[in-house]
């Protein structure tokens, strides 16, 4: 935990897990000035406790802090908060392919205050829990194309509670409808994907990687990043473009689109099972090993986990 009072951080503090109390006119209740990153230690080959792209997601808090008009933080509250818990006796880091200890620092608005304007003071706090795979099964996604995730020029780029809490009503609508998930469309026409609730999303046509570029209605994913670095590496092409939802109907329709699947630190890589478009599934191929996601997935994961060598400097020790 860590204070910043009108602009002066606080020295941190480790306390137990616990409730925390607070007061019912604390800014980040209203006005919603709330930040949060979601990452993901693991247990390498050689035993260690490691991170991935950790400093990725200090300056995107960063970033998002600044959309949301909140206090930037120091390198040395949130990346050695981080060292400093994972060095804790109790931090738990479970080894095996899918499990990990998962980090949550997240930063709100402190101030008791009523007034509609930046709050002067912020609460940092890292939570941690251990994960192990996020779909037991591979999800079925719901095109949607009623309601918005993010407008241009709006915080869509920001891990800010706001956004997820406005999908919660379009993702209960869709979960009724027998869906698991959204995939976003943009918010002028929904004709072109956005990403999906918590990862970005990828496709397979005529055996290369297509992925919507990143906006500022988008999080840019650093599971997206390493993913697209990773299958170039092994050789895959890959495109950041438009993609529009007509082409990836025609393709799952004639064959050329082969998978779609998501990306982000808790799904890892995601393959999707079926994308609902106006009342029609469209489903898609089994999975298999040789499958352009589980290559990649586990590309990903072997690079993590030690097993193969780590050429682009993203595991932290
Ligand atoms: N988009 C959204 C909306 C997300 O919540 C996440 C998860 N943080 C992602 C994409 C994937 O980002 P990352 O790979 O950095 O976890």
């Amino acid at each position: 935990v860590a204070d910043c009072v009108n602009g002066e951080w606080q020295t941190p503090e480790i306390l137990p897990y616990g409730d925390i109390a607070y007061n019912p006119a604390l800014a980040s209740l209203h006005y919603g000035q709330s930040i949060f990153e979601g990452m993901k230690a693991f247990r390498n080959v050689d035993d260690e406790v490691v991170m991935f792209r950790p400093e990725e997601n200090f300056k995107r808090f960063n970033i998002s802090a600044e959309r949301m008009c909140m206090a930037q933080v120091p390198e040395e509250i949130f990346m050695g908060g981080l060292q400093k818990l994972l060095e804790l006796d109790n931090a738990w880091v479970p080894d095996g392919e899918n499990n990990s200890l998962y980090l949550r620092p997240f930063m709100f608005a402190s101030d008791v205050y009523l007034g509609v304007r930046p709050s002067f003071n912020y609460r940092f706090m890292i939570i941690m829990s251990p994960a192990g795979q996020y779909y037991a099964n591979p999800p079925k996604v719901k095109i949607e194309t009623q309601f918005i995730r993010a407008a241009e020029g709006g915080v869509g780029y920001a891990k800010c509670a706001g956004n997820y809490a406005a999908s919660l009503y379009p993702a209960k609508l869709a979960q009724e409808q027998g869906y698991t998930q959204l995939l976003w469309t943009d918010a002028k026409t929904h004709t072109k994907f956005e990403e999906s609730g918590t990862m970005n999303v990828f496709f397979v046509k005529d055996g290369k990687l297509i992925t919507p570029k990143t906006s500022t209605t988008i999080l840019k994913g650093i599971t997206r990043d390493s993913l697209i670095t990773i299958a170039r590496d092994k050789g895959y092409e890959v495109t950041e473009q438009d993609v529009f939802v007509k082409d990836i109907i025609e393709g799952i329709k004639d064959g050329s689109v082969t998978e779609v699947f998501g990306a982000g630190t808790a799904v890892v890589v995601s393959p999707f099972s079926a994308i609902g478009y106006e009342g029609e599934d469209y489903v898609l191929p089994e999975i298999n090993s040789d499958s352009v996601s589980s290559v990649l997935k586990k590309g990903l994961n072997d690079v993590r986990k030690g097993i193969s060598a780590d050429t682009h400097g993203w595991v932290y020790k």
